[in-house]
């Protein structure tokens, strides 16, 4: 494994980007697999190509650099799709409701019946259900 370590000093090698990329040629070669397109199998060799070329770059900054705009986009699209994830996990023991004034979302306990709820953003008070 010497030789391997010697070949990746000065070279950039994984990032987030390079793992994104690869997770979603698999997941779109296997799903459109049926579709037998030669387009489409020209498309998934290349991406893999993408992600060899920026491991074996020796162009550090650049490739660091386009995975923090990368990064940027992907960390909030990331954070949005897991807060999902966690209100549907909740959705059994708390119900949900936006701020008609504010828009601010929160969320109360279940089977409280009817509750006044105050807004903790903006402190606008409603009756809801619970
Ligand atoms: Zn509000």
């Amino acid at each position: 494994m010497n030789w391997l370590r010697k070949f990746m000093i000065g070279r950039y090698g994984v990032d987030q980007l390079s793992i994104v990329l690869l997770v979603i040629n698999m997941i779109l070669s296997i799903s459109l697999r049926f579709l037998n397109n030669r387009i489409l199998d020209i498309f998934f060799i290349i991406i893999p190509i993408i992600v060899v070329y920026r491991m074996f770059s020796k162009n550090i900054s650049k490739r660091y650099q386009e995975n923090m705009r990368f990064l940027n986009v992907w960390n909030p699209l990331k954070k949005k799709i897991n807060n999902r994830i966690q209100r549907m996990k909740s959705l059994k023991d708390y119900r949900y409701y936006k701020c008609p004034n504010c828009k601010q979302v929160f969320r109360v306990p279940r089977g409280k019946g009817k509750i006044s709820i105050t807004c903790p953003k903006c402190k606008f008070a409603m009756i809801k259900k619970s």
